[in-house]
């Protein structure tokens, strides 16, 4: 494979280290500078894109089974809305910040606009453990959050989605509670719906359907045939299985999978159809009977031709950067390298192609669901798959001729295709009042 040009990556002229994490918005602050050397934008266009639109901060009092009442934060961050109405995910978890909030917030906008999306970034949450509620008190959390930040949401204002904590159920009933005090049915308020209520066909796939997609795009780049790669992927789950089987099906050779437990290893390829997802059984890949069992560390550091992080963030650090023996990365998980980490990967040359393409899939079906919702007409499986092939490959396409035209890494390059696009609308808008 031919080599990864040396600018450094996810990274501004300071020396990053992973000593001192840093926040979501810092890293997406930081990103954004790094970008911005390579084009020429209006500086007063990227300062309003350093801050977010609005933050809505809300109280969630609910009651709990036992009758006691419990009070909960919530968030939703809209980052910039030039391109269209807010979109992006609703987590619950424990750690869920504002600042995490609008870091989250200013990548859904760049993804939205890598992928030309009608949409800008949004991201929200409850800071809580959804394990530690039962159904009803997760129903009732889902309601009064939907009521309290009912005034900044809405199909043509900002469109939450499902990410980590909720599934299709929070969506459901964050379209009913949202639909009984408008007075309607809004089924286009969420994405991620199930599909009796205007959900998609394709949606769940579609994060590892994009994964498996811009892999091939790039393995065909660097002039690798499909028919001879050998791919390691980590993580079984929703992303990486879909990823997995896909390439399988095309005609990869996927070495090694994992979850949380470790990583199974067969230098002649696994049934990835035989291995249960973690859907279907979670934390199973160990008990496969296959030749190797590894270490998670010890599949990052596989020699293949492509390693895909696909199940977590923050994998790919500066502890094992150098450590790394695969020819080409794709980031199927949302964030698995590091500043640090992908300054090493760069100066060594090894591509990195990045989350805000590779798994853009997922928002590219909502945005699919969404108009479905608007048009009141459900799409067939194959019309969704062929439209998000479509989509993916333009994607692909503009980012690879950012890439050459620049001589950027791939993450730079991405960044460049979605700040121009957010930067030119901004330019012909012009700044209210
Ligand atoms: P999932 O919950 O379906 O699966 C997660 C997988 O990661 C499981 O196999 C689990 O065992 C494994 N895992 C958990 N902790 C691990 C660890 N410390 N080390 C190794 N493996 C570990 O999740 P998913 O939906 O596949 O999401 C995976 C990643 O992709 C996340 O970063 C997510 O944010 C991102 N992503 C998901 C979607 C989506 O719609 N599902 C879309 C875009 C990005």
């Amino acid at each position: 494979m031919s080599s990864e040009s040396t600018t450094s990556n996810r990274q501004d002229a300071t020396e990053t280290t992973d000593n001192e994490p840093e926040t979501a918005v810092e890293i997406a602050r930081r990103q954004l500078e790094h970008a911005v050397g390579h084009v020429d934008i209006d500086p007063n266009v990227i300062e309003r894109l350093k801050h977010p639109t609005k933050v809505q901060e809300v109280t969630v009092p609910i009651e709990r089974d036992d009758g006691t009442v419990e009070v909960f934060t919530g968030y939703r961050a809209h980052h910039d809305s030039v391109r269209g109405p807010h979109k992006g995910g609703l987590r619950f978890h424990p750690e869920v910040t504002r600042d995490e909030c609008v870091g989250l917030s200013m990548w859904m906008t760049w993804k939205c606009a890598v992928m030309d999306l009608p949409f800008g970034g949004a991201k929200g949450g409850i800071a809580v453990n959804p394990k530690e509620l039962s159904s009803d008190e997760k129903e009732r959390l889902t309601r009064r959050f939907t009521e309290e930040i009912r005034g900044v949401i809405g199909p043509m204002k900002d469109i939450p989605a499902p990410d980590m904590g909720t599934d299709q159920q929070t969506m459901a009933w964050l379209m009913d509670a949202y639909s009984m005090q408008e007075g309607e049915t809004i089924p286009g308020v969420v994405t991620g719906k199930p599909p009796v209520i205007g959900g998609s066909k394709g949606r769940e796939e579609a994060p590892g359907r994009s994964v498996a997609i811009i892999t091939r795009e790039a393995l065909e780049y660097y002039d690798q045939p499909m028919a001879e790669a050998t791919i390691a992927m980590q993580g079984f789950g929703s992303v990486a299985a879909n990823a997995a089987r896909l390439l399988e099906d095309w005609g990869a050779t996927i070495v090694a999978v994992s979850d949380v437990n470790g990583a199974i290893y067969d230098p002649s390829g696994l049934e990835t159809h035989d291995i249960p997802t973690h859907n279907e059984q979670p934390e199973a890949v160990t008990e496969q009977d296959v030749p190797h069992v590894l270490t998670n560390d010890e599949l990052l550091e596989l020699d293949v031709d492509v390693l895909v992080p696909a199940a977590v963030g923050n994998v790919l650090t500066e502890d094992n950067a150098s450590d790394v023996s695969a020819d080409l990365i794709v980031e199927g998980a949302n964030g698995p390298t590091t500043s640090a980490g992908g300054e090493i990967l760069a100066d060594r040359g090894i591509p990195v192609i990045p989350d805000i393409l590779a798994n853009a899939g997922g928002v590219t079906v909502s945005y699919f669901e969404w108009l479905q919702d608007i048009n009141r007409r459900a799409w067939s499986l194959e019309r969704v798959n062929d439209e998000l092939e479509s989509e993916m490959v333009d994607a692909w396409t503009d980012v690879c001729e950012a890439h050459d035209a620049h001589d950027v890494t791939w993450r730079d390059a991405a960044y460049i295709v979605a700040l121009l696009r957010i930067a030119e609308a901004h330019e012909a808008r012009g700044l209210w009042p």
